[in-house]
């Protein structure tokens, strides 16, 4: 239940484009998204027609930079 001790190995948070659970460690080269797909789509990508989102209106949050991605 609860620890006084957090493992801060396995860490998961909810991916922001797809919800789903993200690992948030350094393994994870795409954190806090799950993967680079999703990773990609917050970023814009899907525009390139690189990558396709059916059914899923996107808005652009350009007041909120990503984590680590200010500039
Ligand atoms: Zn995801």
């Amino acid at each position: 239940m609860s620890t006084d001790a957090p493992t801060p190995r396995r860490i998961t948070v909810n991916c922001p484009t797809c919800q789903g659970p993200a690992l948030f460690a350094p393994e994870n080269r795409w954190r806090p998204f799950c993967s680079e797909r999703c990773r990609m789509i917050d970023l814009g990508a899907w525009a390139n027609d690189e990558y396709v989102v059916p059914g899923q209106p996107v808005e652009a949050d350009d007041d909120i930079p990503p984590e680590g991605m200010r500039h």
